[in-house]
């Protein structure tokens, strides 16, 4: 028998890479979400999408190819090296890591020791995810994946204090006569979103203070999936029979709750191969390594069983088409006073607007895993989170809201980055002839009808002139023509009228193809008036 180790075991080389690793993943993930500038190329947030285990299988269900890749890689990585996704690619994994890495070292680790491995909740949760995918519903994927819950948290809560941080350096700089940091507008806060994210926030962190990894071993259905192939993997951790010495500060150290030092079993389903095992262990017993699998969800070297285990261009070409769209008004709102208040209200749609290349409802519920990407590089602000538009199956999918914004003619970001295909990529010739809706004008809610006064701002603001100002005796009123209509909402979203808006996006569930607009139609010159008749 080889004598113990002592003194303080060397730094395990095995866990050094998983932290650069992870350290890589976690960075580039970050920021898809808080490179507030596009400061960095798309790819350096991209590569870290690519690899997210539920959004690249659901974008390989809808067609498989080399960008759908993503979840083969992972499957087979874990099928020959164990969890490695959850050790060093899952954002939400690492994040836990980070907050348990920030406690203060004292008083007890989480966990603590051998933890019991709630297979009835875990595999519960991992079938009902299964059959609610298979039924269509991504319900369950989006209140559970990892990614997700990161894109949400990260967008809905980092974001914006990045943005007031760049927006506070901003103004200092610009007291010193520096102009070099731009100042950035906040996004609209969602009450419910926030609420959620930070709801999720905070059990997370109780989580991974308290119980290490219990979130990926009990709730998180990529865990319980790539637990059952981890579990075949050749490659595993395992505890040398004749050197250790049973002292069990592999146990303790295992955030995972994983190992049981007294036996000398891992159960390697919900091993996250951290390798924090091979650092502590004072002997040098604890290896990663060749290991085949014992009997049940553990596997010994001991063989004794004890427990039951088991583009930045582009972004900076669709921010310069949001800023310069509406000259003279920061978000293109009008200047106009309401005076008349209206009376008709606008019709309650059975389901929001769709974003451009969501193709149809049923398509874009049946594939949106909620993680905000889009959200986030929607430069515009039109997308937003929904809480109930879209029934309770579409919690956190995005809709196109023209009470944020309106939806840029010269603009692909969402169908870019969406990495499930939720939302397809199309190109910006695609694009201007992407319906998503048509607008409705409700006459009786116009000002120009109710004040006699003279507005145009849904003409001056349509992109394709779907909507045109016309003459109807000495006032002239919009009219629209749905054919080139694209539904972007830009009309709605200037419309001064109130309390109700005069036109309004009526969504379709299939998107239509509009006609390629035509050339902005000549304005018809108003009948000569003495001024008298209207009080402009
Ligand atoms: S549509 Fe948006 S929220 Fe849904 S999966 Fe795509 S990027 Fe994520
Ligand atoms: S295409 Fe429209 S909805 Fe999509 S990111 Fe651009 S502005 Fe936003």
């Amino acid at each position: 028998m080889r004598a113990p180790r002592t003194g303080k075991p060397s730094r395990s080389r095995l866990r050094a890479v998983r932290l650069i690793v992870a350290a890589l993943f976690f960075t580039s993930l970050s920021l898809l979400f808080l490179d507030i500038h596009a400061v960095l190329p798309p790819w350096a947030g991209e590569s870290g999408l690519y690899f997210q285990f539920l959004p690249s299988l659901v974008h390989g269900m809808q067609a498989l190819g080399a960008a759908a890749g993503g979840f083969i890689i992972v499957t087979v990585i874990t099928l020959a090296l164990g969890r490695v996704y959850c050790a060093a690619i899952c954002p939400l994994g690492i994040l836990m890591d980070i907050i348990l890495f920030l406690k203060p070292k004292t008083g007890r680790r989480p966990g603590n020791g051998y933890a019991p491995p709630h297979r009835a909740v875990r595999y519960g949760l991992l079938a009902a995810t299964l059959i609610c995918f298979a039924g269509g519903s991504m319900a369950m994927i989006t209140l559970l994946d990892p990614f997700s819950n990161f894109g949400r948290m990260t967008n809905t809560l980092a974001r914006p204090a990045v943005i007031l941080v760049n927006n506070g350096l901003a103004r200092l700089m610009e007291l010193a006569g520096n102009y070099d940091i731009p100042p950035l507008s906040l996004p609209g806060i969602h009450l419910g979103m926030a609420g959620s994210a930070l709801g999720v926030a905070l059990l997370v962190s109780w989580l991974a203070l308290t119980r290490g990894r219990l979130y990926c071993n009990m709730i998180c259905p990529v865990g319980t999936l790539l637990g059952l192939m981890g579990k075949a993997a050749p490659l595993k951790i395992r505890i040398l029979s004749d050197t250790c010495n049973s002292c069990g500060k592999c146990e303790r150290r295992c955030k995972a709750g994983c190992i049981d030092s007294q036996s000398g079993t891992i159960d390697h389903s919900r091993c996250v191969v951290c390798f924090n095992c091979l650092d502590a262990c004072p002997t040098g017993a604890a290896r990663y390594g060749i290991c085949r699998s014992g009997p049940g969800l553990g596997s010994s070297s001991k063989g004794r069983q004890r427990h039951p285990t088991h583009t930045r261009r582009g972004f900076l070409v669709a921010l310069a088409t949001a800023l310069a769209w509406v000259p003279g008004t920061s978000r293109g709102k009008s200047s106009i006073t309401v005076t008349v208040p209206n009376k008709i209200p606008v019709p309650k749609p059975a389901h929001p607007i769709l974003p451009p290349g969501s193709i149809s409802l049923d398509r874009f519920t049946s594939t949106c895993t909620g993680c905000h990407a889009c959200v986030a590089h929607c430069p515009a602000h039109v997308l937003q989170p929904a809480i109930t538009q879209y029934g309770l199956a579409g919690l956190f999918m995005p809709f196109l809201d023209p009470a944020s914004g309106f939806c840029n003619l010269n603009c692909r970001a969402c169908g870019s980055i969406c990495p499930t295909t939720a939302i397809t990529p199309f190109s910006l010739e695609e694009k201007k002839t992407i319906q998503v809706g048509v607008v409705t004008f409700i006459r009786e809610n116009c000002i120009v009808v109710l004040q006699k006064t003279d507005c145009g701002a849904c003409a001056e603001h349509c992109p394709t002139k779907a909507v045109a100002m016309v003459a109807q005796g000495r006032i002239r009123e919009p009219r629209i023509n749905e054919k080139i209509c694209l539904g972007c909402g830009a009309c709605e979203h200037v419309c001064p009228a109130k309390p109700n808006k005069a036109i309004y996006v009526r969504p379709h569930r299939v998107h239509q193809k509009a006609e390629p607009a035509a050339p902005r139609p000549v304005q018809q010159p108003l009948p000569e008036t003495t001024g008298d008749d209207f009080n402009f």
